[in-house]
């Protein structure tokens, strides 16, 4: 399991915290630790004994649990970077030369359907990275996050796509200076070879989809945003005729063959 995966769970269990916190005390409640009943099943002593214990253990140890995954994911970075710099080719034209083909997520988003990827980053068909960091970087970097990502394997796009939802897989294929990471590629460009459609509608998860709707997101701060969705008729129907485009309009629009 990844510092990233340990992480996650951690912080799954942490919003259980207060379900748990709710269950011991109605568990409590139920068996007469709040009575001053003569002979109840826990004397009250005891209920609040157990109960200080879990308001000050489960803290701890979620604090634990954090700082471990923590020491773990800096070991994770310091062996990466220790891989990487074995990486650092004197000579661009020494990289390793094999096809670059890859998996990845994007979300259609804007007024006028444009291909976003997760960390929002618009980007066409067929586009060259830029540095959002640096405009003196030509993508990839080797210190830098930037350029076109891509999973080698289409398992694990897939494992991302069903976390994800509103989120559609496509396949890329990679050129120009590249590099190769553990789950996949980091290349200078990129062309999109074909979008995914999901086989049923992404709100009743029954039907199969025939449009692409356009709907209003808020996000947590300001900023508010249009994303597209594939959906069934009857998801579908409430739409505004300008919210809609068939799935070959959206095809022509982003100039991506839809499967
Ligand atoms: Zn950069
Ligand atoms: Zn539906």
């Amino acid at each position: 399991m990844s510092a990233t995966r340990r992480k996650q769970t951690l912080i799954k269990l942490v919003r259980f915290y207060p379900v748990f916190a709710l269950g011991l005390l109605a568990i409590a409640y139920l068996f007469g630790g709040f009575t001053h009943q003569i002979n109840p099943i826990f004397p009250q002593a005891e209920v609040l004994t157990t109960l200080s214990i879990f308001m000050v253990a489960m803290p701890v140890l979620f604090i634990l649990g954090f700082m471990l995954v923590s020491i773990l994911s800096d070991r994770e970075l310091k062996r990466s970077v220790a891989k990487r710099n074995k990486f650092a080719y004197e000579d661009a034209f020494e990289l390793p030369n094999e096809k670059m083909s890859g998996y990845k997520l994007a979300l259609i988003t804007g007024r006028e359907p444009t291909l976003t990827g997760l960390t929002g980053d618009r980007y066409k068909a067929d586009d060259s990275a830029t540095c959002a960091s640096n405009p003196e970087h030509v993508p990839p970097v080797i210190d830098c996050e930037c350029g076109f990502y891509a999973f080698k394997n289409v398992k694990e796009a897939k494992f991302e796509l069903s976390i994800n939802p509103g989120v559609f897989l496509i396949d890329v294929d990679l050129f120009g200076v590249g590099f190769e990471y553990e789950r996949g590629y980091r290349a200078e460009s990129q062309v999109v070879n074909h979008l995914t459609a999901p086989k049923r509608c992404m709100r009743c998860k029954i039907f199969s989809p025939k449009v692409f709707v356009a709907s209003y997101k808020i996000g947590y701060t300001d900023q508010t945003w249009w994303q597209w969705g594939l959906r069934c008729g009857l998801c579908s129907h409430t739409f505004k005729q300008s919210d809609v485009l068939t799935i070959k309009e959206m095809a022509d629009l982003l100039k991506v063959v839809i499967v």
